[in-house]
């Protein structure tokens, strides 16, 4: 038995108790006391931290966990401020990885350029031109490619998306389809040990951040891709617990590895930054561009049935309001309350969801969706000076409104889409409660449980993680401050299942 004593320990549980001792046996919580209770006993190893505080470890909702590790090995381009720039970094990561044949380069922020623009096919030759060479842009949705990087992911192929310069050649940008099928080429030069070291990295960074808990978006339909059993075979020796979703169609692959859920980035549509998001109403910034929709409603009808006839539990991407309208449509198209299909017990997710019209609220909470959500998107993109405004239009007002659709009763979880936003719940906390549409921010407590309870709740894990109860899974973080008075705390140590793995 270790006991831990702090100024306060929240246990963030249903009454919001709050205690001084928290005991811990093997890699359980065992009780839970106040000072008067009793005393430790001298065979107990006991820890203090008399000016700290305790908190739940966090759980991120939604990591593409490959992509969080790669960007720890290959260039990442957030605080790039011009294209000379983005090109060092990129030499750089040459240099560090000189066996490689190919580079990516991550979380290129058009706006924060100089140039707010992405380089162009004849511009990365310059910098590198014998290896392919792809930078993603920060949400993941578009890319721009040298020449060979081009050859080698589309060959002559033409595919929606492909940016035409005034003579008709390729500039190397690619968007929607194109960006889809390229990213998915390159996904090929990942060789397992690449992939391995980066689902470490993706982890011991979660575990500095607070995170003991995972929920990790991994894999596809490409026949070669082996990353989910990559993930299942590495699992228990990952620092912090790591729950996937395999975001394939293939229902039987997903019943044969012996998992219980579904889906992830299965993208229904993109994003508001490559202007791919599907929308009513056109884009304000680009008038004739609605967006894009992948699935057509017999596509996406079938898989949620097969899916539901599997009793897994269900995970899309869709962010814009017309996404979101065809997922609501084919979900009630199935009495999803009728125990057949497991009723609304399966817990359904929709990842983003992000604009939201009343009527979307309506219907999301009558079929008891649960909405894994990302508070930091706001923080980046959302109120009326940055790019969903510009998107958008008056529409920003729309996005995440996590007051709304709390009030309304719907569970929401809490999660960075690392590499798109960084692994950090504080960031994330912080992002919910100060909205930048007022009106659609929330309480401290709320933002906790998005990235605590609400999370467990999001994967079936309420009664062991999340909060700090007997029983429970002895995950726990200790800060530096009162995060009832102040969010910004520092993290001092972090424990999962009673196991100090920071620092
Ligand atoms: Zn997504
Ligand atoms: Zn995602």
């Amino acid at each position: 038995m270790t006991v831990f004593k702090a100024r306060k320990i929240y246990s963030l549980d249903e009454q919001g108790n709050i205690y001084n001792y928290l005991w811990v046996k093997d890699s359980k919580v065992f009780q839970l006391s106040n000072d008067c209770f009793a005393q430790p006993s001298a065979r107990d190893g006991f820890k203090q931290f008399e000016n700290n505080y305790i908190i739940p470890g966090f759980i991120d909702s939604h990591v593409h966990i490959l992509g969080t590790g790669l960007q720890y090995i290959f260039p990442n381009f957030t605080q790039a401020q011009s294209l000379e720039e983005v090109y060092e970094l990129l030499l750089e990561g040459r240099q560090k990885n000189k066996e490689l044949k190919f580079i990516l380069g991550y979380n290129l922020e058009l706006d924060n350029l100089k140039e707010k623009r992405f380089p162009t096919r004849t511009e990365l030759d310059r910098v590198i031109k014998d290896i392919p060479v792809l930078l993603y842009r920060i949400d993941g949705h578009s890319g721009a490619l040298n020449t060979i990087g081009l050859e080698f992911a589309l060959g002559d192929e033409l595919t929606e998306g492909i940016e035409l310069d005034s003579y008709h050649q390729p500039t190397g940008i690619v968007r929607g389809q194109a960006f889809e099928r390229v990213a998915r080429k390159f996904r090929q030069f990942l060789n397992p040990d690449l992939k391995t070291e980066a689902i470490f990295l993706a982890c011991w960074q979660a575990a500095r951040k607070g995170i003991t808990t995972m929920v990790a978006m991994i894999g596809s339909d490409e026949a070669d891709d082996n990353s989910i059993e990559l993930l299942l075979r590495v699992k228990d020796k990952l620092p912090i617990e790591v729950i996937p979703f395999y975001q394939t169609l293939d229902i039987n692959k997903v019943l044969a590895l012996g998992l219980k859920r579904i889906g992830g980035c299965i993208l229904i549509d993109g994003s508001f930054g490559s202007h791919t998001a599907a929308l009513t109403r056109d884009y304000a910034d680009e008038p004739g561009n609605k967006g894009v929709l992948y699935f057509d409603d017999d596509k996406l009808f079938n898989f949620i049935q097969k899916a539901l006839q599997a009793n897994l539990q269900i995970a899309v991407h869709a962010i814009g309001d017309r996404a979101i309208n065809q997922v609501l449509n084919n979900f009630a198209r199935f009495n999803c309350a009728s125990p057949v299909f497991g009723g609304l017990k399966q817990r359904h997710r929709i990842e983003h969801a992000e604009l939201l019209t009343d009527d979307l609220i309506e219907r999301i909470a009558k079929l008891g969706l649960i909405l894994s959500v990302q508070p930091a998107f706001e923080y980046y993109w959302g109120g009326p000076n940055k790019m969903y405004a510009q998107r958008l239009g008056e529409r920003y007002k729309l996005t995440n409104p996590y007051r709304k659709l709390i009030d309304a009763g719907v569970i929401l979880c809490g999660g960075s889409d690392s590499p798109i936003t960084p692994l950090d719940p504080i960031l994330g906390i912080k992002s919910a409660v100060n909205h930048p549409n007022p009106e659609n921010s929330i309480t401290v407590r709320q933002g906790f449980n998005l990235f605590t309870s609400n999370g467990a709740y999001a994967v079936f894990k309420e009664n062991e993680l999340g909060m700090l109860k007997p029983n429970f899974s002895a995950d726990f973080v200790v800060i530096s401050d009162d995060p009832f008075k102040t969010l910004d705390f520092q993290i001092l140590e972090v424990y999962k299942a009673g196991k100090r793995i920071f620092p």
